[in-house]
């Protein structure tokens, strides 16, 4: 079989970050819809069983990136250096193009580009954080006093957070930090975050949208900035690390 062509695993690993921004998201999807559609087109010429493998091997990259990854796809033992590292390289500039546009910013968990986390001397705030996404124009005190405002509101909304919360249960079996993993029977234990404080100017925010977390995950969330809290992704990493 012919090796695998850039454009091949750029569609793999596409299809692959959408199902896991559905999968973190607890929003339903379909493995075999999408390998249908990638059959059908850019890997018309591979076979299921090569896209299963190829899934497989995302996984295992993923894993290596210390990210999450989709626990439908076992991640595939002996994954050839060189293939990884062009793996990555896919995952990196697909992050990239997610936070740039701007449709994909109301999604939460899309992968936002991975922001080097230095263990315990990182200030907030620091001049190396990456620039925030704002609309052109916009004041960035007043906007930052929307975006917490928005939060907030979100944050408090018994409808939604109700519904964050009997989501997370459906999905965990019991309430549960997504973060950390912390699972307790007890859901007033649990705080309901509003993770995409970019969704600037949208007023609809759907309980899929939220995060359960832990009091003290939510609160690190937070520590961050007020226009942009840590990712999910970014408190996995923290959680990971043994919470320095
Ligand atoms: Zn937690
Ligand atoms: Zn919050």
């Amino acid at each position: 079989m012919a090796e695998w062509t850039e454009q091949e695993l750029r569609a793999s690993v596409d299809a692959y970050l959408l199902m896991l921004t559905d999968e973190l998201a607890g929003r339903a999807y379909s493995k075999t819809e999408v390998r249908k559609q990638l059959l059908a087109g850019a890997l018309r010429n591979r076979s299921s069983g090569s896209i299963e493998y190829r899934m497989q091997n995302i996984s295992s990259v993923l894993r290596g990136m210390k990210r999450p990854w989709i626990e439908g796809y076992k991640p595939a033992r002996n994954v050839g250096e060189a293939t990884a590292a062009r793996i990555r390289r896919h995952i990196v500039e697909l992050d990239q193009r997610a936070a740039t546009d701007p449709t994909n910013a109301l999604e939460g968990a899309v992968p936002l580009p991975e922001r080097q986390m230095k263990p315990g001397n990182t200030p907030p705030q620091s001049p190396s954080e990456p620039a925030l996404t704002l609309p052109p124009g916009g004041d960035r005190g007043e906007e930052g006093q929307r975006i917490f405002q928005l939060q907030a509101e979100v944050e408090r909304d018994p409808k939604l957070r109700k519904e964050a919360r009997r989501l997370n249960v459906q999905k965990y079996g019991q309430i549960t930090c997504e973060a950390c993993l912390f699972g307790h029977s007890d859901p007033a234990m649990f705080d309901v975050h509003h993770p995409t404080p970019l969704a600037i100017g949208v007023r609809t925010t759907h309980a899929e949208h939220l995060l359960v977390l832990c009091p003290t995950c939510h609160r690190r969330a937070h520590r961050k900035s007020k226009l942009d809290p840590f990712t999910l992704l970014e408190l996995r990493d923290w959680v990971a690390a043994g919470r320095p």
